[in-house]
């Protein structure tokens, strides 16, 4: 997968795992922000967010078994259906969190 966007990680949130499951802002429009400019809001694909997921285990395998949090990122990740949200949990879980 390839992200196409501006990635915001606090340094108290290092060891955080950052998930992508959108791209730009639904709003865009914050004249104090600059984050997204140019990238238009899209919310990604399961295939992508499983790639995303499949590349992270191959890269990271047993380390992945430490995340004790994980953020959805993309400034919007709130804009997906609760259907959506929970298919991208759920594939999370069983990608990430169980071995
Ligand atoms: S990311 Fe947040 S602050 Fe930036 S334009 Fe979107 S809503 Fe505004």
């Amino acid at each position: 997968m390839k992200y196409n966007g501006t990635i915001y990680r606090p340094p108290i949130e290092a060891n955080t795992f950052l998930l992508p499951i959108t791209e730009g802002c639904t709003h865009n429009s914050c004249t104090f922000c600059n984050m997204y400019q140019g990238i238009p809001f899209r919310m990604l694909p399961l295939s992508e967010v499983e790639d995303y997921l499949t590349e992270t285990k191959q890269s990271y395998g047993r380390y992945c078994e430490r995340i004790q949090r994980v953020y959805l990122v993309g400034a919007d990740p709130f804009a997906l259906s609760a259907r959506n949200l929970l298919e991208s949990l759920l594939l999370l879980g069983h990608s990430l969190m169980k071995t």
